[in-house]
């Protein structure tokens, strides 16, 4: 990038803002997958109007610019491919206003989600979308991906809690979308053309999200099905009970045997799955689904079952769950995150193929996430200087995409395209509706300079 151009960058951000040496640019040349590429510039911007400023330099002199909150992404979606400008949120991170009233939060996009969710718990309200990575993931990014979490089984995922967002535009156009009204059909519903968008289209630089009262008691039960199928269809069967949990976690026997490896909890390694279940509501109501739950499960198959008996030994549980990523670099040094999602019909099928598919290209492929919904996450675990592995995983990857998409899914949930999917989006979309999104794509960014190369 040419050096009149940091140097206008120097002149709109004071200058401890706008990164250009090889330790600060790797900083910000990598996020949550193997993927890695350097920008040529890193921007930290305080304010919208500097925002506005950097994207209209970029726009009028055709520069990438890649938008990035944490860098936790598992997409690819905030790696420069294409070097430019790195537009990091991490410094426009205040959270404006909770309104228990109107029931809204209105954050910075830096702000990070467990930060909200503790904000808005001291005042008695709750911000359900949940990721993994709470504690480093970023509102700005959540939006961007249409961040989702174990929690959005009862309670839907990001695109459900945001009522309007201030996007800065290519050109440097400050666009208001929404309100806080819970209803709102004036115009197209601009805001949820931005939520999933993956930094496309601009940078969103205020969320104003709905949030909810608090439910006031919760439970845990977590139940060990020897038969992995029989997992499978315990997941519908509770739903079919009309229990809808708080949340519905699998790990199948390989998940299982990775945490094992890394905690040494005396985690059953003689049985193919594990179901960790929450649920919440008034205490009344949690203790008749906790029964629900615990019985259904031992009817479709459950050798164990064990209900919680307080929040410790919930977290205990919940421990291992959460234990389950980092694990995972234990058995093999890489690994390859998907985030398929099937219809909830399919779910049993699903889990199988999985299974099948390991079997067939000889890898490990833990299962594990958000079951409940129909949202999983099969790792294929590999080591990328081994050729010949990398070729059998890349077919894994392709196997278990097209059984996803032959069983009705898709091919993200909830961790987006970015690059690491690109490639397979074409076969995941209706062609009419892929054309549109790229209409979209180039009436909003002419030029081509938002976060290029990524989802198309
Ligand atoms: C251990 C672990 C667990 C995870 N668990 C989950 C999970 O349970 N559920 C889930 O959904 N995801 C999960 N993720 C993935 C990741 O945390 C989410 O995708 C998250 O929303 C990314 O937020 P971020 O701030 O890190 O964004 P980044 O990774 O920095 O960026 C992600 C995308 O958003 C764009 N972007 C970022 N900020 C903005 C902005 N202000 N305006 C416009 N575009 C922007 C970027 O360009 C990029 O395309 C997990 C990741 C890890 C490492």
């Amino acid at each position: 990038m040419e050096a009149r151009l940091i140097d206008e960058l120097r002149r709109l951000l004071a200058r401890e803002r706008v990164l250009t040496s090889p330790e600060e640019l790797a900083v910000y040349s990598y996020d949550g997958t193997f993927l890695e590429s350097k920008p040529d510039v890193v921007v930290l911007p305080h304010t919208t109007a500097e925002v506005a400023s950097v994207l209209a330099l970029a726009d009028r002199e055709r520069v990438p610019v890649v938008p990035r909150g944490a860098g936790s992404g598992l997409a690819g979606g905030s790696v420069p491919a294409r070097g430019g400008i790195v537009l990091g949120t991490n410094q426009m991170n205040r959270i404006l206003d909770v309104d228990t009233v109107d029931m809204v939060a209105v954050v910075e996009p830096g702000v990070i989600n467990a930060s909200l969710q503790a904000a808005v718990e001291a005042k008695g309200f709750f911000y359900p979308p949940d990721p993994a990575s709470l504690k480093q993931s970023t509102i700005g990014g959540n939006v961007a991906t249409g961040a989702s979490g174990p929690r959005c089984l009862k309670y839907g995922g990001t695109k459900d809690y945001v009522l309007a967002l201030q996007v800065v535009l290519p050109g440097g156009r400050v666009a208001r979308c929404g309100g806080r009204m819970i209803k709102n059909v004036s115009g197209y519903n601009l805001s949820q053309l931005f939520v999933g968008s993956e930094g496309t289209l601009g940078v969103v630089t205020e969320a104003t999200l709905r949030i909810i009262p608090l439910p006031k008691a919760r439970g845990t039960v977590l139940a060990v099905f020897p038969r992995l199928e029989d997992a499978g269809e315990a997941v519908n069967a509770i739903l079919g009970a009309g229990v809808v949990p708080l949340a519905l976690e699998i790990m199948d026997q390989t998940a299982i045997y990775c945490v094992e490896q890394y905690l040494h909890a005396g985690l059953p390694l003689d049985v193919e799955a594990q179901l960790l279940v929450d649920v919440d509501g008034d205490e009344c109501s949690v203790t008749q689904q906790l029964q629900v739950v615990s019985d259904t499960c031992r009817q479709r198959g459950a050798r164990e079952v064990q209900v919680a008996a307080d929040k410790a030994e919930s977290d205990r549980l919940w421990a291992v769950r959460r234990a389950i990523s980092p694990s995972l670099g234990r058995l093999k040094p890489n690994k390859l995150g998907e985030d398929i999602s099937v219809p909830r019909s399919a779910i049993p099928e699903m889990v199988r193929r999985v299974a099948a598919i390991a079997r067939q290209y000889d890898l490990l492929i833990p299962l594990f996430g958000h079951i409940g919904d129909g949202n999983m996450h099969p790792n294929i675990l590999c080591d990328l200087r081994n050729p010949a592995e990398v070729e059998r995983v890349q077919a894994a990857a392709r196997a278990i995409f097209d059984a996803a998409i032959g069983l009705g899914g898709t091919l993200s949930g909830e961790h987006g395209i970015g690059l690491l999917k690109r490639d397979f989006l074409p076969q995941s979309l209706d062609p009419n509706a892929l054309a549109l999104m790229r209409q979209l794509k180039a009436t909003i960014d002419p030029n081509n300079i938002m976060n290029p190369g990524k989802v198309y």
